[in-house]
C-alpha cells in the first residue's frame, strides 16, 4: 500500500500494493516508496473533476487570488517536509531541494499578485474594441524529474491564477514530492482545481490525448516534447514545449578566468548538471584555454559528491539508472575517441547513480558528448581562434535554449551574444531565470514561452469585444 496519494476531486487516492509502483532512492540504489499508478478511470475521474471544477473557478478573479496566497502560506509550512522526500526521490542535496521549496512558495505568492493582460485598442465615436484573456479550461500538465516542484509551480500558479483547472503528471522517477505538494494545496483549493496522478510515461499519453484537456504544458526532452505536439495537434489544444538544451558558453580573449571559473563551473555542475538550462559545452580563446582548464578541474576535484542528506554534499547523484548509462556512454566514447580527461572520468565505485563532476578536452564538434544533450557532470571544454568560428560551431546544432558569453568588455560580449540563435543569451551568469523576461527555446528547444507574465499569458486565450458605435 502507497503511503503517498493522489489528488482526484480534492480527495486523497491511495493504491493498494498491485496499481502501485516503486520509486528508487539515487543515494541508495534501494526502493524507499511506493507511488500510486493510475488506472485509466482513476485518469478519467481526474478529467471530468477538473473540467467540472473549472465551471466555478474561473468565475471569481478575486477569490482566485486569495486562495492562491492562502496555499502559498500552507506550502510554506509543509515545505520541510517535501524538501526531503525531494531529495530521498531525486537525489539533489537537501539545502538545495529545500531552495526549490521556497522558490514554489514564492512563485506562488507573486503569482497571485499578478495583474492580468488586458487592453482597449478603440474607444472613440466609431466603436470600442476591448480584449481580455480567459482561460482555456482543463490544463495537462507534465513534468521531468530534475526539479519537480519548480517546474510543478511554474505551470500550476500561472494556470491556476488564469481560471483553468489542471491534472498535473509527475515524471515516474520523482512522483513523491508531487503528490505531496497535491495534498497540501488540496487542503487549501476546492475540490477538482488541481488533480495529481502518478504513472508512467503511458499515463502522460493518455492525459494528452484526452478530449477533455485544452491546453498541454510539458516540460521534457526533445523526442517527447515531439510526440505530444503530434498528439496535440489531433484536436488543436494548445501546448507550451519546454524541451531540451545543449547551451554553449563561450569564453572571449578578455575573460578574467579566475573570477568566472567558479560561476561557470556550477552553472554546469550544479543539480549534477541534470539542468535544461546548464552549461553543457565550452568555447574558450586559445590563450585561456589552459588556465580555464586547470581551473575547472581544481573545482571538479573539489566537489563532494554524496547522498544529498549529507549536509556536507555538494553535488548527488544521478537521478536515475537510464541517465548514468547515458552519461557513462557518453564519457567512455568520448575517451575512447581520444579525449583527455581532467577530473572524474568514471562512475564512483559505490552504491548509488554517482558519478563525478567530469572535465574533458581534446574533444571535437563532431562527438555526441559535444554535439548532443548531456543532461549529466560531463563538461567538455573546445578552444578557438577566431571568435566568428566559436559563435557559429556553438550555433550549429538544433537546439536553442539558453547560451553564455564571458568577457570584461561588456558592449563586446553583448555584440556576440546578439550573433547567438537561442532563446536567452546571457553575459558573465548562465542559469539565471527571472520574471522579468520570457524563457523560451529557439529552434528545436520549445514551443511557447514561459516565467513572469508570459507564463500567465500562455495560459490565457484573447476575448474580443468588438462594438460599433455606428
Ligand atoms: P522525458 O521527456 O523523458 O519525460 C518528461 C515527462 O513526460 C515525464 O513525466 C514522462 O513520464 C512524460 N512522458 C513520457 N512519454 C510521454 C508521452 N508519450 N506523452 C506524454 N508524456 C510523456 O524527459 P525527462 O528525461 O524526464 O527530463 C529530461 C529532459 O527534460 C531533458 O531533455 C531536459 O533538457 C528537459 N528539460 C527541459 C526544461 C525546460 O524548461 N526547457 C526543464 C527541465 C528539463
Amino acid at each position: 500500500m502507497s503511503e503517498y496519494a493522489m489528488s482526484i476531486d480534492g480527495k486523497p487516492v491511495r493504491a493498494g500494493a498491485a496499481d502501485s509502483f516503486a520509486v528508487i532512492n539515487p543515494a541508495t540504489e534501494e526502493v524507499f516508496a511506493q507511488a500510486p499508478a493510475c488506472t485509466s478511470q482513476q485518469l478519467t475521474a481526474a478529467l471530468e473533476a477538473a473540467q467540472h471544477a473549472f465551471r466555478s473557478w474561473r468565475q471569481d478573479e478575486d477569490a482566485r487570488r486569495k486562495v492562491l496566497l492562502a496555499a502559498s502560506e500552507r506550502l510554506a509550512e509543509k515545505a520541510p517536509d517535501i524538501a526531503r522526500i525531494l531529495t530521498q526521490e531525486q537525489g539533489k542535496p537537501l539545502a538545495q531541494a529545500t531552495g526549490e521549496l521556497q522558490s514554489a512558495v514564492a512563485q506562488l505568492k507573486a503569482t497571485a499578485a499578478m495583474p492580468f493582460p488586458h487592453q482597449v485598442t478603440q474607444d472613440d465615436t466609431r466603436g470600442k474594441i476591448e480584449i481580455t484573456y480567459r482561460p482555456y479550461g482543463v490544463v495537462a500538465a507534465i513534468t521531468p524529474w530534475n526539479f519537480p516542484i519548480l517546474i510543478a509551480m511554474s505551470k500550476l500558479a500561472p494556470a491556476l491564477l488564469a481560471g483553468n483547472s489542471v491534472v498535473l503528471k509527475p515524471s515516474p522517477y520523482t512522483p513523491l514530492a508531487t503528490l505531496a505538494l497535491g495534498e497540501v494545496l488540496n487542503t487549501v483549493l476546492p475540490p477538482g482545481v488541481l488533480n495529481v496522478v502518478s504513472g508512467g510515461n503511458d499515463l502522460g499519453a493518455q492525459l494528452t490525448s484526452h478530449p477533455l484537456v485544452r491546453k498541454i504544458s510539458f516540460t521534457g526532452s526533445i523526442a517527447t516534447g515531439k510526440r505530444v505536439a503530434e498528439v496535440a495537434a489531433r484536436d488543436l489544444k494548445r501546448v507550451t514545449l519546454e524541451l531540451g538544451g545543449n547551451d554553449p558558453a563561450i569564453v572571449l580573449p578578455d575573460a578574467d578566468v579566475e573570477s568566472i571559473a567558479a560561476r561557470l563551473y556550477w552553472s554546469a555542475f550544479f543539480n549534477c548538471g541534470q539542468i535544461c538550462l546548464a552549461v553543457k559545452r565550452i568555447y574558450v580563446a586559445e590563450a585561456l584555454f589552459e588556465p580555464l582548464t586547470a581551473a575547472l578541474m581544481k573545482l571538479a576535484q573539489s566537489t563532494v559528491v554524496g547522498d544529498g542528506l549529507d549536509p556536507k554534499t555538494q553535488v548527488g547523484p544521478l537521478n536515475n539508472l537510464m541517465q548514468l548509462e547515458r552519461v557513462t556512454s557518453l564519457a567512455d566514447d568520448a575517451k575512447r575517441r581520444g579525449a583527455r580527461v581532467h577530473a572524474g572520468g568514471e562512475r564512483l565505485g559505490r552504491k548509488g547513480y554517482f558519478y563525478p563532476p567530469t572535465v574533458l578536452t581534446d574533444v571535437t564538434d563532431d562527438m555526441p558528448i559535444v554535439a548532443e544533450e548531456q543532461f549529466g557532470p560531463v563538461l567538455p571544454v573546445l578552444p578557438y581562434r577566431d571568435v566568428e568560428d566559436a559563435v557559429e560551431r556553438a550555433n550549429a546544432t538544433h537546439f536553442g535554449l539558453g547560451a553564455s558569453v564571458w568577457g570584461r568588455d561588456l558592449e563586446r560580449a553583448t555584440q556576440i551574444a546578439k550573433q547567438l540563435d537561442s532563446g536567452t543569451v546571457w553575459v558573465n551568469q548562465h542559469v539565471a531565470l527571472t520574471a522579468k523576461a520570457p524563457f523560451s527555446g529557439a529552434k528545436q528547444s520549445g514551443v511557447g514561452r514561459a516565467s513572469g507574465r508570459w507564463a500567465l499569458e500562455s495560459f490565457l486565450q484573447e476575448h474580443v469585444i468588438n462594438v460599433s458605435r455606428g
